[in-house]
């Protein structure tokens, strides 16, 4: 970027910002979970600056100048999306808004109505993440009501992907659990959407492309009084999906359903080392009334066999770790999908045949999110290692993706890789109204450009070509008909060398970004690097005989060895183990940073965030009580 612009920009941020220029932490920028090798060469994925901005007012003057000089901008949340939703297209600024993070309770507000349920508000600025509103609620006995297995992800990131969680059977999508967001637009103007409105809609699943998400009102519920989960092996997919839709047809009332295949109970085996969880296809359900947990257990009377309660309690609550895996390769491929409930099984059955063609083995997991839709998440485990399978794989995702539409099924994120199917996802009346507003909120197409509506790559669009709808299905029928030969190119030949203990972490972390969030030198220094999603980035590099600076090593050591990353990672990966690894390496390579480190101690010392943080997680009682919350 040219040096005036950047000194404009560090001019216009003050101290309410932080710019990020460096080589390394800006290409930690460039990615999201989803490995795509030949992302980079498609497309300028490392952003020359990021902000992290800390105010509206900074974010506003930041977004004004973007759009004045027509600068491409990228919001960002958590990162744990991966269809290149936050990944730069073009040359131009991430905004990191993960550390936009105030929130505040309405509690003067006088009860509303919900569903005939009272209910009270919390705004929450968009960098917050579910976890941390749940932590914050819990002493004011309330509770989200739905809310995504990422649970360490932003409300700006939901909002603007997905929408469907655990607890959407009951509460239904986002949308209607949110009262009022506030928009910032690319020309800078903030405005404040009222569910009535009919632009509230438009925010949602459209991926940062009309505005900045900047607050949302949360309608909350009262802390729910019992958990009482279930789950119950069935036969086939069949008989769990026929169980599913007999239930709905009953009308039991569970907070949330969900179908897991058998391979994903074997996993959990893997993950427990003992064969506890029987290998059938299974439906796991949770209520929070005694009746309706009565009612449930007379209806599965005679259909299936009840899991025993610990085992249960054991897979509902790792509701919140889908992506736990121990069995297979360490790089998952995903396709998502809302399907009609009654298609479901039809199109799974093709799924089988097509992916054993290809010695690709699916696992499924699918989340009931009303009377009659499924938003239905197949996983496969590659290794990125594996060149010619990974690539075959990775292009077999979009051949499931079409085989899910003809299902009347719609794919559920767009971002960068789903472009050719945009207008699956949104009929056609709904594209040309994104269109034209699209047009009108940001004429100069700055924000998350080249993705969602149409993809431009760098090579004069050529490659671009291949995301025209009509081109990509040219391509998927001619894959479909090559799944025989991509089967046996896809047999694994390459035995890999033993690994170290750090090798085989760095390769089998999904980079999901959960770590982060618990991590208490993240907190204080708020840079990427220390995150242990980069930690292990950064191995990966040494171990490939990359060079690495010893600056950047530097930061590798500012750590506290806490194991709170280990606590919530979502492949429950050795990480204390790794880092200690880590350092070696690395302190024999450039020594050890004693000055770097003492500091950081000193930083933490006097911390407010990190006592906050501290307190709010061990709860002692008898400590003064920080205030978590700040009034906007
Ligand atoms: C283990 C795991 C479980 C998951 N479970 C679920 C689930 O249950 N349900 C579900 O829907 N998804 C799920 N996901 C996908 C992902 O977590 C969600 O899409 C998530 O909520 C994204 O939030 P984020 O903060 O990570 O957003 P990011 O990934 O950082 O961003 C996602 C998109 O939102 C845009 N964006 C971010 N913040 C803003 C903002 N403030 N304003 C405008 N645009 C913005 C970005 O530009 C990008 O296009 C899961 C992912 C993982 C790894
Ligand atoms: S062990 Fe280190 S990387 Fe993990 S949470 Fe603690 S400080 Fe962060
Ligand atoms: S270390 Fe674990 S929690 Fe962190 S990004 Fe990797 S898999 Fe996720």
């Amino acid at each position: 970027m040219d040096e005036k612009l950047k000194t404009r920009i560090e001019g216009l941020s003050g101290d309410d910002a932080r710019i990020i220029e460096g080589d390394f932490e800006r290409e930690l920028y460039s990615m999201d979970i989803g490995e795509v090798p030949f992302a980079k060469r498609l497309f300028h994925t490392t952003p020359e600056l990021v902000i992290q901005p800390r105010s509206i007012e900074t974010l506003k003057k930041i977004v004004r100048f973007a759009n004045e000089e027509k600068v491409a901008i990228f919001p960002r949340g958590s990162v744990s999306s991966g269809l290149g939703g936050v990944v730069p297209t073009v040359k131009g600024i991430v905004l990191d808004l993960s550390f936009m993070k105030n929130l505040s309770l309405k509690k003067k507000a006088l009860p509303k109505k919900y569903k005939g349920e009272d209910y009270t508000t919390l705004k929450v600025q968009t960098g917050v993440r579910w976890s941390e509103i749940e932590n914050f609620l819990k002493p004011e006995n309330l509770s989200l009501r739905a809310y995504p297995s990422s649970f360490f992800s932003t409300v700006g990131g939901w909002i603007a992907t997905g929408g469907y969680g655990i607890g959407s059977y009951r509460f239904g999508h986002l949308k209607y659990q949110i009262e009022s967001l506030e928009i910032m637009f690319p020309s800078g103007e903030v405005k404040s959407i009222q569910s009535e409105e009919e632009e509230f809609a438009r925010f949602f699943g459209t991926e940062g492309q009309f505005g900045i998400v900047l607050t949302a009102v949360l309608k909350l519920r009262k802390k729910q009084k019992k958990s009482l989960p279930h789950l119950i092996y069935l036969e086939s997919a069949e008989d769990a999906f026929d169980f599913i839709r007999d239930m709905i047809k009953e009308e039991l009332k569970p907070n949330h359903i969900k179908y897991l295949d058998a391979a994903h109970l074997k996993e959990a085996n893997t993950v427990l080392g003992e064969d506890l969880f029987r290998l059938k296809d299974a439906v796991l359900v949770e209520f929070e009334e005694d009746d309706e947990e009565i009612k449930f257990l007379d209806f599965s009377e005679g259909r299936g066999i009840l899991a025993e309660d610990y085992l249960s309690n054991y897979i509902w609550h790792e509701r919140l770790f889908p992506m736990k895996r121990r069995g297979g390769k360490p790089t998952p491929l995903a396709c998502e999908l809302v399907i009609p409930l009654e298609k479901a099984v039809p199109y799974l059955k093709e799924v089988k045949r097509i992916t054993e063609r290809c010695g690709m083995k699916i696992h499924v997991e699918s989340h009931i999110v009303g009377k009659d839709k499924a938003l239905l998440m197949l996983t496969h485990l590659c290794d990125v290692r594996e060149p010619k399978a990974y690539l075959v794989h990775i292009s077999l995702i979009p051949v499931l993706t079409r085989l899910g539409i003809k299902f009347g099924g719609v794919p559920y994120g767009i971002g960068i890789w789903n472009v050719p199917f945009i207008k699956d996802k949104c009929e056609k009346k709904r594209f040309e109204i994104y269109k034209t507003y699209k047009s009108e909120v940001d004429p100069r197409n700055i924000l998350n450009p080249h993705k969602f509506f149409a993809v431009r790559t760098k090579w004069a669009n050529i490659r671009g070509i291949t995301f025209k709808p009509l081109v990509f299905r040219l391509l998927i029928q001619l894959a479909t008909l090559a799944t025989p030969i991509f089967g046996k190119l896809t047999r694994p030949k390459e035995e890999f060398k033993e690994e170290s203990l750090l090798e085989k972490t760095a390769y089998s972390c999904i980079k999901c970004g959960s770590c982060a969030t618990v991590c208490p030198a993240y907190l204080v220094t708020n840079e990427e690097l220390v995150t242990p999603k980069n930690k292990l980035y950064l191995a990966k590099k040494l171990l490939d005989g990359e060079e690495i600076s010893k600056s950047d090593s530097d930061k590798v050591f500012l750590c506290t060895h806490c194991g709170m990353c280990r606590e919530v990672c979502q492949n429950d990966l050795d990480l204390v183990a790794a880092w200690t690894e880590l350092e070696k390496m690395l302190a024999d390579r450039f020594g050890k940073p004693k000055e770097a480190i003492k500091d950081f101690v000193s930083a933490i010392e006097s911390s407010d965030d990190y006592w906050r943080f501290v307190y709010a997680n061990l709860s002692f009682k008898n400590l003064p009580k920080k205030p978590l919350a700040r009034t906007f």
